[in-house]
């Protein structure tokens, strides 16, 4: 039986750096060189894999959606020609690059996984060695037809993952869906969970960056800051709001602005600040006000995913009516309404 082939895109992020003077930083080459001296990754059972190496490789703090692009542009051509992807990236921008590229990749039939370590690849404790040989094995066999993220012996999907430690290995978390695959003894994969292969071959959508802007509640938030802000103007917003999509409802000017920036054809959307739960705006009157102001519910969508699905819809063209109302659907499992 022929060798699976899976394509590396290395963008950057702590598995590739070294240490220097100013901290880690990214070193070109350095990652691939690493890799070639690691037993593992010559094992027969490996994939045969390509890697490619951006450039420049950055820290993901520094990822924006023109890098989005870039890699959903890679991915689209070498796509005939590969099993599986693996994106190597930085974790702390993973899940919004995660959640942008599962809206990108419209009928996406391969894993595309996205990876990288809390330590270097040539640190003693380094966890790169297992997040990668877990992602290219998956990559390589697993019938995953979506974006998702691997991280300490877990796949989650891209668009429903988070951030949730700085500095830990279990650095990855996804609140409100379960985890797709579980690497123990065993691989455990969770098919009944897996979105559908589509019909229809991979179309690649860019993103033309609207003015999208994620912005908190909090308890002396001023009205008059708040119209400041969207007065940029911001056309997509992602308004994250307290429990189940509460808002200050007794502050009538704040109401007034967000009525306003609705009027206008902004596009709100209410997402709630705590890690796990979804928005419901008929359970509070604080957050049937906000309803009333013509904000939209995000249901259980996380900030990222909801930004990255702004970001998606604007840039297909779309009025903000019809941008309303798919934020509030189901588009590729990022939410369940
Ligand atoms: N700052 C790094 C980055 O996101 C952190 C990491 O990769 O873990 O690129």
């Amino acid at each position: 039986m022929s060798k699976k082939r899976v394509y590396i895109a290395y963008t950057g992020g702590t598995i590739g750096m070294q240490k220097s003077a100013q901290g880690f930083v990214p070193v070109p080459g350095f990652l691939e060189a690493e890799l070639r001296r690691f037993p593992e990754f010559q094992h027969e059972d490996m994939p045969e894999y390509t890697i490619s190496e951006f450039s420049p490789i950055l820290d993901s703090a520094n990822m924006a959606p023109e890098h989005w692009a870039l890699v959903a542009a890679d991915i689209e051509k070498h796509y005939d020609h590969y099993d599986g992807f693996v994106i190597l990236h930085g974790t702390d921008t993973m899940a919004y690059t995660a959640s942008a590229l599962s809206f990108m990749l419209e009928d996406l039939h391969k894993p595309v996984i996205l990876t990288g370590s809390q330590i270097p690849v040539g640190e003693l404790r380094s966890d790169a060695r297992d997040n990668l040989i877990g992602a290219l094995y998956l990559a390589a066999h697993a019938p995953i037809p979506e974006v998702g993220l691997y991280f300490r012996n877990r796949l989650l999907r891209g668009n429903r993952s988070r951030k949730v430690d700085a500095s830990g290995f279990d650095a990855f978390d996804s609140p409100n869906y379960p985890e797709l695959v579980r690497m123990g003894t065993d691989i455990q994969i969770r098919h009944e969970l897996l979105l559908q292969k589509p019909l229809k071959p991979l179309s690649v959508r860019r993103i033309e960056p609207p003015m999208i802007a994620a912005l908190p509640i909090f308890p002396g938030i001023n009205a008059e800051m708040l119209r400041q802000f969207l007065a940029h103007p911001v056309q997509g917003l992602v308004l994250q709001t307290y429990g189940m999509g509460n808002a200050p409802s007794r502050n009538k000017a704040l109401l007034a602005v967000l009525t306003e920036a609705c009027d206008r054809g902004a596009v709100i959307v209410n997402i709630t600040q705590c890690p796990r739960g979804r928005v419901d705006m008929g359970g509070y009157e604080t957050g049937n006000a906000l309803r009333d102001c013509g904000v939209v519910s995000g249901f259980d969508m996380t900030t990222e995913a909801a930004l990255a699905k702004l970001f998606y819809l604007f840039s297909l063209g779309l009025a903000p009516d019809a941008i309303r109302e798919n934020m509030q659907k189901n588009l590729r499992g990022e939410l369940s309404a």
